[in-house]
């Protein structure tokens, strides 16, 4: 059995390390913090959370749910970690952060196979396998050799992070606990707005000062993670159409549904901490006090964190990657996670996932396992590897990467509930050892 070199200890990394060490492999696995840390990164811990704890949708009828099942049925670590920190959030699956990590780090460490190097990489190791999973905040120096290896284009863009307030801070005379059509447990606060409050909000968010990046990276926001304020600049209604969207919410007190609704999602087991759903942004932390504290309920909200921007570090996977997550230029040498291209916490350890057994297989001098792209794995990983089409931006898991299915099925949620059935018919079939 060899020894496997990976690089990242998130999410990709963790995820890719378990499969490896299922497989009676070794683990050299590098992690930079706390001795380097990334802008977002807070702890030492492997398998950090670094912004929401929310690892979306569970119900397969949904993409994302439908990736977390594979992963479950591919006896992910991420997966396992998730069942066990689990809080309630209506129809999400979310996870208490330090609950989390702290089994990823046991389940590895206790496997005995698991060699930690607190190091920081500059350049890609010369040993015979390696994955690099050092994700959207890749230290600067790697970033610099992989811009060479897979061409500058494309190598940088930002993110943006919504900001957390604490719940005691929130006033619950004005706000009031649901979940959208009354769907699971009330998890959510909900702040409601009048057309009134709604339109001063919106003057308000249009005309804030913002966050000036500098030097050259060119901002290129991912559609499904667009700050609000550029959400804001597109329309007057943007918003409300948007995270703002009041449907299936009754304000208990009013009796009716309110003109917009902000919506605040539990952060921790204890339920002290409150993310402001889709409140990613980039205004100044200063602008973010006057302007979010416009939203009622949340006049005198202290934030535990503010909303913030980040780089995102991929590369450009169509030029160089495998299915497999293999390189085509270099046999052993496999990326994963978010640096391929995929986006957000579930679809990097799916892709995690999925270059741990492929380095596996190549331990083994075995053929690699590529994923059909009738399953939600395999779609993301042919996405990346060159699948699409047109200008290559990084991607969640959506039912448009897969395959549509050859009979008419006009009800959205039973054609998806099919779709979802014919992945998981056809995952057994794959010898995955
Ligand atoms: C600020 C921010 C907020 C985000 N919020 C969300 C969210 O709310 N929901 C969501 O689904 N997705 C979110 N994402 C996107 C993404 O899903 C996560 O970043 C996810 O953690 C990616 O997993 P990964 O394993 O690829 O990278 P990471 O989890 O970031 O793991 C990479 C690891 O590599 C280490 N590393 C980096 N460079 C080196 C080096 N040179 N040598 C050694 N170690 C190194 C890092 O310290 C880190 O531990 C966010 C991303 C960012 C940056």
């Amino acid at each position: 059995m060899k020894k496997v070199t990976v690089v990242g200890g998130g999410l990709a990394g963790s995820e890719a390390a378990w499969q490896l060490i299922n497989r009676g492999h070794e683990v050299r696995l590098y992690e930079m913090r706390p001795k380097t840390m990334t802008p977002a990164h807070k702890t030492a811990h492997l398998a950090e959370l670094v912004c929401s704890n929310s690892l979306r949708a569970a119900n397969v009828e949904n993409a994302v749910g439908l990736l977390k099942e594979e992963m479950r049925r591919l006896n992910s670590l991420i997966m396992m970690a998730a069942e066990e920190s689990r809080v309630p959030a209506g129809g999400c699956l979310a996870v208490d952060r330090v609950a989390f990590s702290a089994y990823i780090e046991k389940k590895l460490f206790d496997s005995g196979k698991v060699e930690l190097i607190r190091e920081e990489i500059s350049a890609v190791p010369e040993d015979d396998i390696v994955i690099i999973a050092t994700g959207p905040l890749t230290a600067p120096s790697l970033a610099e050799e992989l811009a060479k290896l897979a061409g500058r284009d494309d190598l940088y863009f930002y993110d943006a992070v919504a900001p957390i307030v604490s719940a005691e801070s929130v006033n619950m005379d004005i706000a009031f606990f649901a979940s959208r059509y009354d769907k699971g447990d009330a998890d959510y606060i909900n702040c409601p707005m009048t057309k009134e409050e709604y339109d001063a909000f919106y003057e308000a968010i249009v005309s804030a000062k913002l966050y000036e990046p500098h030097g050259f990276e060119k901002i290129k926001f991912f559609e499904g993670c667009m700050p609000m304020e550029e959400m804001a600049a597109r329309g007057r209604e943007t918003m409300c159409h948007g995270p703002l969207k009041p449907v299936g919410l009754i304000d208990p007190r009013s009796g009716k549904m309110p003109y917009a609704v902000v919506q605040l999602r539990k952060e921790d087991r204890e339920g002290q901490l409150y993310n402001m759903v889709g409140f990613q942004t980039h205004l100044l932390r200063g602008e973010q006090e006057r302007v979010f504290r416009m939203i009622p309920g949340l006049e005198n909200a202290e934030f535990l964190r503010y909303g913030m921007i980040h780089r995102n570090t991929y590369i450009h996977s169509p030029k160089i990657l495998d299915p497999t997550m293999e390189t085509r230029e270099r046999q052993g040498l496999f990326f994963a996670g978010q640096l391929t291209g995929v986006e957000g916490y579930v679809e990097s350890s799916a892709n995690g996932l999925l270059a741990g057994i492929n380095a596996a297989r190549c331990a083994e001098g075995r053929e690699r396992v590529i994923f059909p792209p009738e399953t939600a794995i395999g779609a993301l990983a042919h996405y990346v590897s060159g699948g699409g089409s047109g200008k290559f931006d990084p991607m969640n898991i959506t039912f448009g990467l897969m395959p549509p299915l050859k009979e008419r099925v006009r009800k959205k949620k039973e054609k998806n509930a099919k779709i979802a059935a014919r992945s998981l018919e056809i995952l057994e079939t794959i010898d995955v050892s």
